[in-house]
């Protein structure tokens, strides 16, 4: 039973954000911890939640993850690229330390609930949730559940058609033309020598990273038919994008879908909502459910 205080840890490449809050999702502390070893970074987060007395934790974490709670490795990132990640047991260390249930998804997924549980999408089943970042994430919620399927969606790799006049060879060491290689900030960095933020003026930056995001709006709404999808992410902090987004993907469904949703895109294809704290707000509402399952 939650008494008091619960627990959320947005485990990210860079950086670690600690939060204690309430039942209701409010924050009433949190913390910075910079991402580096494993045992160091999570040693720091472990003490802080150990101070704070939480009777449950819910983490969301960069990836790919091992969400299989069937699996010998549940609770592990698993491939990540980042150097001495691999294979971290982070649902097993923190369990260790702590003592207390634990609940444990993707960072996207962790964003979606928050926006679903808290923010501007309450009440929606189904919602999908983008971030534009260093890389390209997708969380999806379908029927009320957070999609995890074979593993987690990975549509961050979606490929997408690169336009004609764009050169550029993609920055996903995988695939050659696919979101996150043609449309993360750091393609936007390498095709256009700078980065995002330094580039608002430039009209030409924000058109041909709408055609390749509106490729992903269109490819989402006809295989999941999301009642709304959130974008968000550095890249999203360019507000120029959202009406050229919804432009082109109104134009690329060419009237195939006729929904009022659709007919509204305004409200359909929308920044997140929760100023930052959405991860952070998910990670209390799978720390919520976490105590539900256990009991
Ligand atoms: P991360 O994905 O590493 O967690 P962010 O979501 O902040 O972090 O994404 C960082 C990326 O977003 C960088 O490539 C950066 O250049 C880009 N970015 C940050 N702010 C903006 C902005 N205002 N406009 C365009 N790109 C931005
Ligand atoms: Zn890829």
């Amino acid at each position: 039973m939650i008494k008091k205080y619960i627990g959320a840890l947005e485990a990210g490449g860079t950086k670690m954000v600690c939060a204690v809050g309430d039942i209701n999702g409010n924050i009433i502390d949190k913390v910075r911890i910079p991402t580096t070893t494993p045992d160091e970074t999570l040693r720091c987060c472990f003490d802080y939640f150990l101070e704070k007395n939480i009777d449950a934790l819910g983490i969301a974490s960069f990836g790919p993850l091992d969400l299989n709670i069937n699996s010998d490795t549940y609770g592990y990132i698993t491939t990540t690229p980042k150097p001495g990640w691999q294979f971290t047991d982070l649902v097993g260390m923190a369990s260790k330390a702590l003592d207390v249930p634990i609940g444990f998804d993707t960072d996207v997924n962790g964003s979606l609930l928050g926006e679903v549980t808290f923010g501007d999408a309450r009440g929606f089943s189904d919602v999908v949730y983008y971030t534009f970042g260093t890389g390209v994430g997708v969380g999806v919620m379908s029927g009320g559940r957070l999609v995890h399927g074979m593993m987690h969606p990975e549509a961050g790799h979606m490929l997408v058609l690169p336009r004609d006049d764009d050169r550029y060879h993609g920055h996903c060491s995988f695939h050659r033309f696919c979101l996150e290689g043609m449309a993360s900030g750091p393609a936007i960095e390498e095709r256009f020598g700078e980065k995002g933020e330094l580039l608002s003026e430039r009209m030409d930056v924000w058109e041909l990273e709408s055609f390749y995001i509106a490729q992903a709006m269109v490819n989402t709404i006809l295989m999941l038919s999301p009642q709304r999808i959130i974008l968000g992410g550095g890249v999203m902090e360019q507000r120029s994008l959202f009406p050229l987004i919804r432009e082109k993907t109104s134009a690329f469904l060419n009237g195939y879908i006729n929904t009022k949703e659709i007919s509204d895109i305004d409200s359909y294809i929308v920044p997140a909502s929760l100023n930052g704290d959405q991860g952070i707000k998910g990670c209390f509402k799978l720390a919520l459910d976490s105590v539900k399952y256990a009991e």
